[in-house]
C-alpha cells in the first residue's frame, strides 16, 4: 500500500510520536494549574512548542492561539470578527475567493446571509490562483476583510499571498491567509510579510497530529486584529480560544515544526521529484493535463482525458491511497466547488485525481508504475 493523500492528513513521523507520548508521560498535568509544579512542566512544554511553531514564520510565541485544526482557526478569524463588522458606519465589504476551503465560504456566507458583510467572492485564474490585480481592484475603502488561501488543498495551486500584502499597505481591511497546506512546507517566507494580519495553520497536514492547529495573530500599528473568542470559558490563549490545551498535541505539533525548520528544503526535493516522476509515468500512458501550473510541489492534481476518478478510485483502492477531491468535500459528493470555479466542466470534473505526497513513503516509484497500470481499469 502506498499513501498518496498527505494533503488529507499527513503520516506521523517516529519523533512526533515520541514527542507526544514524552509529554503524555512527564508532561501530564493542566498547563493552567499555577500552583504546582506539574502545571508548569505542562505550560512549559507547550510554550516551547509555540516557540517551535512560530519561528518558522519570525514570529514570537505569543502571537498563537492553539486551535483545533484549521477549520476552527478560520471560523475564529472569521465569525471572531462579527462585532468589529457590526461597529462600521457603512456595511462591512469582504473579499475572499471561490476556491477556498468550506471553513472560510460557509462562516463567510453566514455573515452574508445575516446582513452583516457585502461579501465579493473573486474567480480564479486559469491556473488556480486568485490573481493579486483582482483583489486590488475590488478592494474599497469598507474592505474590511480579505480572507484568501495561500496554497488550494485541491489543486495545489499557489496565490502570491505576499504581493497581495504589498498591494494593501493603503488599506485598513485586515488580510486572513488559511496556510493549511504551506505552513511547514512551502514558500514559507510570504506568510512572513507584516501585513498579513491572521494566519490558520494545522498540525496534521505537516506530520503533526490530527486534532490541534493554530490562529496566529500580527500586530499592526501595535494592535491586534479585533477578533472575539467564538467561546466562553477558562481564559486560556489569552481568552481568544478557552479550553484546556491538550499539551501533547501541542508538542507534536512543535516537534513537527522543528523537523521542518531542520528538512524543509530536503522534503522539497523529495516530493518535487516524487511529483516530476509520477507525471512523466502518467502522461508515457494518458492524456493528462496538470490543473495547476507552479503550484506546490506537493500536490499533484490531473485531468486524466480517458479516466473517470471515481472507477480509478474503486481500481486503486487496494493499493493506494488517493483522492479526487479534498476529503471533506469528497464526503458531500458532486462536483467539487474548485474545480467548477475554475471552469471545469461536469465530465471534466469527473477526471480529475489528486495526488498529494509526502518524503515519509518509501520505494514509491515502482508505485508510480503500478499506479498507472491499474489506472487503465478505470478508462471510459
Ligand atoms: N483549509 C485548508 C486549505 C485545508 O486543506 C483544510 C483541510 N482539508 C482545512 C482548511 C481544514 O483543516 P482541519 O482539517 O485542520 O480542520
Amino acid at each position: 500500500m502506498i499513501y498518496l493523500d498527505s494533503a488529507a492528513s499527513t503520516k506521523v513521523p517516529a519523533e512526533v510520536l515520541t514527542a507526544i507520548t514524552n509529554a503524555y508521560i512527564e508532561a501530564y498535568g493542566n498547563s493552567s494549574s499555577r500552583t504546582h509544579r506539574h502545571g508548569t512542566i505542562a505550560a512549559e512544554c507547550i510554550h516551547s512548542a509555540r516557540q517551535d511553531i512560530t519561528s518558522l514564520i519570525g514570529e514570537r510565541p505569543e502571537s498563537l492561539v492553539f486551535t483545533s485544526g484549521a477549520t476552527e482557526s478560520n471560523n475564529l478569524a472569521i465569525l471572531g470578527l462579527r462585532q468589529y463588522f457590526k461597529q462600521q458606519r457603512k456595511k462591512a465589504h469582504v473579499i475572499t475567493g471561490a476556491t477556498e476551503h468550506k471553513s472560510v465560504l460557509g462562516p463567510l456566507r453566514r455573515l452574508e446571509d445575516d446582513g452583516l458583510i457585502e461579501l465579493t467572492i473573486l474567480q480564479p485564474t486559469e491556473s488556480g490562483d486568485i490573481a493579486v490585480t483582482d483583489v486590488l481592484t475590488v478592494l474599497k475603502p469598507e474592505t474590511c476583510l480579505v480572507s484568501l488561501m495561500h496554497v488550494n488543498n485541491e489543486t495545489g495551486a499557489e496565490t502570491k499571498v505576499n504581493e497581495i500584502a504589498d498591494g494593501l499597505e493603503d488599506s485598513d481591511a485586515i488580510f486572513h491567509v488559511d496556510a493549511s497546506q504551506s505552513f511547514g512546507k512551502f514558500n514559507m517566507s510570504r506568510l512572513e510579510h507584516s501585513r498579513i494580519d491572521m494566519v490558520s495553520m494545522s498540525a496534521h497536514k505537516m506530520f503533526g497530529p490530527q486534532g490541534i492547529g493554530g490562529l496566529l495573530l500580527r500586530r499592526r500599528n501595535f494592535k491586534l486584529p479585533p477578533i472575539m473568542p467564538l467561546l466562553d470559558g477558562g481564559g486560556q490563549e489569552r481568552g481568544l480560544r478557552p479550553g484546556t490545551l491538550p499539551t501533547a498535541l501541542c508538542a507534536g505539533f512543535g516537534c513537527a515544526a522543528q523537523m521542518s525548520k531542520n528538512s524543509m528544503s530536503t522534503w522539497l526535493d523529495d516530493v518535487r521529484r516524487q511529483k516530476r516522476l509520477l507525471l512523466e509515468e502518467l502522461k508515457s500512458n494518458y492524456s493528462v493535463h496538470e490543473v495547476a501550473h507552479n503550484g506546490s510541489p506537493y500536490i499533484l492534481s490531473v485531468m486524466i482525458e480517458e479516466i473517470n476518478s471515481e472507477a480509478a478510485l474503486i481500481a486503486l483502492k487496494n493499493s493506494v491511497s488517493v483522492s479526487n477531491g479534498s476529503a471533506c468535500t469528497s464526503q458531500s459528493f458532486g462536483a467539487s466547488h474548485v474545480l467548477k470555479a475554475m471552469g471545469f466542466g461536469e465530465k471534466e470534473c469527473d477526471s480529475v485525481i489528486r495526488f498529494s505526497f509526502s518524503p515519509f513513503e518509501e520505494n514509491f516509484e515502482d508505485h508510480f508504475i503500478e499506479i498507472s497500470r491499474i489506472l487503465k481499469k478505470a478508462k471510459y
